[in-house]
């Protein structure tokens, strides 16, 4: 079907850009993986399912990080009359998981062999009907309640065009390619958690080894088989399985502050169409093709040039300078979003931190490298970057093919979309680390920038009203 048709099919008109992209995707995945770059609102759903009918090209796995951009996905493909299902992991639909919780994984997959419910699945001949009024794991999930057969693996025998997946997924379907959604983060797959939540991990699999070499060895695998030996001899640890999931497949795994952070790099499983806002550092490292669309608005943002978070220069000085400019804020705005790293957050004066009411006023702060920073539209007046968010150096991202400095600017270009998302969103935009002045060369295809040397400066822009984007604008 011509893309044209496709969109009228849905009764959309399309942007004359949505049509041609469409077009040049489609002619691209013919030769292997491709990545769609394009700004926040302006279709990349629609316009990559036109590709992939226009390729004939389905059946397709559509990867995505949260249920929320799942039912986005789900809706559009309604929309066009694509038959989809929203599909889950074991931890969500298998029937044991009150019985294993968090070792549900390693038990299906090391013993599933014991298992009733996937014994059972060789016994029954499921026809396509069955599947008819089942569009999500939920619906699926209800409709094998009472006869006992593994709706996990039953979800392989399902037949749609576009399967709606969690990024790691991990049940093979048959399907012609894959779609990664917002798939700047495969680059940067960050997760954290408590080292206390290790330590208790490594006391139930009764592991004395040191920490240290948990972290960065090949102790994973060891810890994974005694976990599995435990689950045989009929053990249920509480949090071991939980932690070596997140352990599992790390490419770097590191302390900080009582934290361990977890680091993944995840290459494509085979045909791929990679889609995101900032493709950059995917695209070198795994070399494949961008079809691009140019950022349509793009914002003032200033660089605070007498502030840094740099490890050596945070004292006691540099926390007040922070916090003055934060104060400024509160004078001349009700809402102001701030990301920080956990370890600056904690020296903030902030109303709330990793979540607030939808009503909220004040200083809200969200972790830049946290799950919250990410997916979610935050209005606000002002959005703050308070300090450049680089990696520990000892964490050699250059390994993976990237630098320190694109990790930054990417993270930067995520953390600011989540208050720009609707056009009308218009909110100061501030960069408050002298280190931005040299990763401008990475972000100058999303902002024009404005160099503020210290508060009083930036107190008379304020006064003069001289910060929105809109007056700024005028200036380039
Ligand atoms: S086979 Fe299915 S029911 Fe059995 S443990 Fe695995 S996911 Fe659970």
């Amino acid at each position: 079907m011509n893309p044209e048709e496709f969109f009228r099919k849905a009764g959309l008109k399309p942007r004359p850009l949505q049509l041609e992209a469409a077009k040049q995707l489609a002619e691209m995945i013919d030769t292997g993986s491709v990545g769609f770059q394009a700004p926040t609102g302006f279709g990349k759903t629609i316009t990559v399912l036109a590709a992939i009918s226009l390729a004939d090209a389905f059946p397709v796995t559509w990867r995505v990080r949260t249920f929320d951009i799942a039912k986005r996905v789900s809706d559009d493909c309604a929309l066009l009359g694509l038959p989809f299902f929203i599909g889950a992991g074991r931890e969500k639909l298998c029937p044991l998981k009150t019985e294993y919780k968090n070792n549900t994984v390693y038990f299906c997959r090391y013993l599933k062999h014991k298992c009733s419910f996937f014994r059972e699945l060789s016994k029954r001949v499921i026809s396509r009907e069955f599947f008819e009024d089942v569009f999500n794991y939920e619906d699926l999930s209800n409709k094998v309640e009472h006869i006992e057969v593994c709706p996990y693996y039953l979800q392989s025998f399902i037949d749609r065009k576009v399967f709606i997946v969690p990024y790691r997924f991990g049940l093979p379907l048959n399907v012609n390619l894959e779609v990664v959604d917002e798939a700047h983060n495969l680059v940067l797959d960050l997760q954290s958690f408590p080292e206390e939540k290790l330590r208790e991990a490594l006391a139930e699999l009764d592991l004395k080894e040191p920490i240290e070499d948990l972290i960065g060895s090949t102790l994973v695998e060891t810890a994974q088989m005694r976990l599995v030996e435990l689950l045989e001899m009929g053990r249920r640890p509480l949090v071991a399985g939980s932690v070596l999931s997140l352990l599992q497949g790390a490419k770097f795994i590191w302390r900080e502050e009582g934290v361990v952070n977890v680091l993944k790099f995840n290459p494509p499983r085979g045909r791929t169409i990679f889609v995101s806002a900032t493709l950059e550092p995917l695209a070198k490292i795994f070399k494949i093709p961008v079809v691009k669309i140019p950022v349509e608005r793009k914002p003032v943002a200033f660089i605070l040039s007498w502030l840094t978070t740099r490890f050596r220069d945070f004292d006691a000085y540099m926390i007040k300078q922070y916090n003055d400019l934060i104060f400024l804020l509160r004078k001349n705005f009700e809402r102001i979003l701030v990301f920080a790293t956990k370890r600056i957050s904690r020296h903030l004066g902030a109303d709330f931190v990793e979540g607030a009411p939808q009503d909220w006023k004040g200083v809200l702060i969200l972790y830049s490298r946290g799950r919250k920073s990410e997916g979610v539209n935050i209005e606000s007046e002002a959005v703050v970057i308070a300090g450049a968010p680089y990696l520990p150096p000892y964490v050699h991202v250059e390994r993976i093919g990237i630098t320190h400095d694109e990790t930054v600017a990417v993270i930067t270009i995520q953390n600011i979309g989540r208050a720009i998302r609707q056009p009308e969103n218009n909110p100061l935009i501030v960069l408050a680390d002298e280190r931005y002045l040299k990763l401008k060369q990475f972000l100058s295809d999303y902002f024009h920038f404005v160099e503020v040397n210290d508060l009083q400066e930036l107190d008379r822009l304020l006064k003069r009203k001289q910060y929105s984007s809109e007056v700024l604008r005028e200036k380039f």
